[in-house]
């Protein structure tokens, strides 16, 4: 399953070390959401942004999955049976269906996938990531971006620990090879 709860958790990337907000006004919204094939009215877009910063938060644990009550309030699910059984649909449109799905795919991802749906390990990223590895061991939102930025970091600072024997070596700030 991938719906729209990763774009969603991803429109506030840094870049060029500042954080950015896709959907910080109603062009970079609408690019946004043409981007994801969402038809929204950019009007909307403070909704999407409150459901946004709600769902970031949790996901951080920073806040309990009770501050997503909020985004919920008045959505209604219609129940039909068919051969096929028991159908809910949601009764919403717009931003509203948008936040409704977002928040139901968070909550599939909780059960189906207990701590897979996490913030990226590198403090300087915004970005989450959902672990789809066998291992369940991903920390980073992307190897080639944070995970080889971080391990340059970390054989540097191994190397400046190691610097009263011996200087760094002079190849410590180069991308790692793939
Ligand atoms: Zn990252």
């Amino acid at each position: 399953m991938s719906g729209v709860l990763l774009a969603l958790l991803n429109s506030t990337p840094i870049v060029r070390g500042t954080r950015t907000d896709q959907l910080a006004d109603d062009e970079s919204t609408r690019r946004w959401l043409r981007a994801q094939g969402l038809t929204v009215e950019v009007g909307e877009r403070q909704l999407l942004r409150e459901a946004r910063n709600r769902l970031q938060a949790v996901v951080r644990a920073e806040q309990s999955p009770a501050a997503l009550e909020a985004l919920l309030s008045g959505v209604v699910a219609l129940p039909t049976v068919d051969d096929q059984g028991l159908t809910w649909e949601i009764q919403a449109t717009g931003a509203r269906k948008v936040i409704v799905d977002a928040v139901a795919e968070w909550d599939e991802l909780r059960r189906s996938q207990p701590g897979r749906l996490r913030p990226c390990a590198n403090d300087e990223c915004h970005l989450f990531l959902l672990d789809r590895s066998r291992s369940n061991s991903a920390r980073w939102c992307s190897m080639a971006t944070c995970g080889n930025r971080l391990k340059a970091r970390r054989h540097h600072e191994r190397a400046v620990r190691q610097a009263g024997d011996s200087p760094p070596p002079a190849d410590q700030d180069r991308p790692a090879r793939r």
